[in-house]
């Protein structure tokens, strides 16, 4: 009798990982080993379509060849300088970025989380220099049920007892406002109120669009009481929800907009804090930094990531494919199904509480062909790469039916 019995490459992959790494992941038993425009394969060789994209990082489609292109050339060039000296294309990085977003500064910076951090910084010092709040007294505006990442001050102001319990103290001067509600956020502005930093859609939180009208009278709100307004556009940006930025579904503008994710098409970390107000000229020589922020590697893949979007259509494609992928699955009657919402290609399946959990739909759709992933216990979130076409679409939402 063979006691060694032979144990295939995934579940030797997933034993060894979890021998060895950190388990704050418990992703589906997947292996992933390759990916091409908006499928990917396992160790196995079995296809899948992905609905993640990697919480919306790889927009532009897995491996896209002329961001690769890109950053193989520029790998070959020049990767780091450090920014204790300048490289040639920082400069042009800028061009573009500002030109594409009407944005006037830049900063930036790596992962989302940093830049987060770099704008609630930012929001501080220019409290105190250029609104005059007393020296330790700025109070920044956040709301219920916010992703922003996970450092010690972030999760200090996430309202999910997971990302926060057994992580403090946490920095003081952040204050919690239920998500679109503009009263509650006009009765928690103070005189000390630097900054109200919000997502224009919820997309951990599980697809959650605000009731309209709710980001412009933040906006008037924030520009009424000298409040920097904060749009985290880390997820909901660069094409997504079927806008360049989502913040133009309200036809407003923020102070200052936080990119990062699909910045890099899933390449690379890239982020930034675009800035449309003085809040960035507080910052001096020495005073914020990052050794990789701003490098030659970064920049060129970012400029390629931003001209693809453009170029390919993929905003315009978001928008129409999306549209017709929400219609499909909301055309599902299936008594498991509580809500089908979404802007763009950015949609959440809502299941009833009772319908046996959104981890086993996903699990199911994963024999399927289909990964995607659950957002809590109840929501399935729909991201899939931007390049998605109409066929596609119904391939999926004929998988949902299916397993519905
Ligand atoms: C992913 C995300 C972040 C954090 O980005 P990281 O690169 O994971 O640090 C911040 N805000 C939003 C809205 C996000 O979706």
């Amino acid at each position: 009798m063979n006691h060694h019995a032979p144990v295939s490459a995934t579940a030797d992959l997933i034993a060894r990982e979890a021998r060895l790494g950190a388990a704050n992941y418990k992703p589906l038993d997947v292996v992933l080993t390759r990916g091409e425009g908006v499928h990917v394969w396992d160790v196995d060789g079995k296809q899948y379509l992905d609905c993640l994209s990697a919480y919306s990082a790889v927009n532009q489609g897995h491996c896209h060849p002329r961001i690769l292109a890109a950053l193989t050339q520029q790998a070959s060039r020049l990767t780091l300088t450090s920014r204790a000296f300048r490289n040639d294309q920082l400069a042009p990085f800028y061009e573009e970025i500002c030109a594409l977003t009407r944005a006037h500064k830049v900063l930036p910076m790596n992962s989302g989380a940093e830049a987060v951090e770099s704008a609630l910084k930012l929001a501080r010092k220019w409290g105190y220099q250029v609104k005059g709040v007393p020296d330790g007294a700025a109070q920044i505006i956040v709301c219920a049920d916010n992703f922003h990442g996970r450092t010690i001050a972030i999760v200090g102001f996430s309202s999910d007892p997971g990302s926060r319990e057994g992580f403090g103290p946490f920095p003081a001067g952040f204050i919690t406002v239920p998500f679109g509600d503009a009263a509650a956020l006009e009765a928690a502005i103070t005189p000390n109120t630097v900054a109200f930093l919000v997502e224009p859609v919820q997309g951990e939180a599980g697809v959650i669009i605000p009731p309209a009208g709710y980001l412009k009278a933040a906006r008037d709100l924030c520009t009424r009481h000298n409040v920097l307004f904060i749009l985290d556009e880390i997820q909901t940006g660069l094409g997504r929800t079927g806008k360049l930025l989502a913040e133009e579904h309200d036809g407003v503008e923020a102070d200052m907009t936080l990119l990062g994710k699909a910045l890099a098409g899933g390449f690379y970390p890239v982020s930034a804090v675009l800035s449309n107000n003085e809040a960035m000229s507080v910052l001096h020589p020495g005073e914020h930094g990052s050794t990789f922020g701003g490098n030659p590697l970064a920049c060129a893949v970012a400029r390629m990531a931003l001209k693809v979007l453009v170029d390919e259509d993929m905003i315009g494609n978001a928008a129409r494919v999306g549209a017709n992928l929400k219609g499909s699955l909301a055309a599902i009657a299936a008594p498991s199904v509580k809500d089908v919402r979404g802007l763009g290609l950015m949609i959440a399946v809502e299941l009833h509480p009772d319908a046996g959990g959104a981890r086993k739909v996903c699990e199911k759709l994963v024999t399927r062909g289909l990964l995607a992933k659950e957002t809590h216990d109840h929501t399935i979130r729909i991201a899939p790469p931007l390049i998605l076409t109409i066929e596609q679409a119904d391939w999926i939402a004929e998988q949902f039916a299916a397993v519905l």
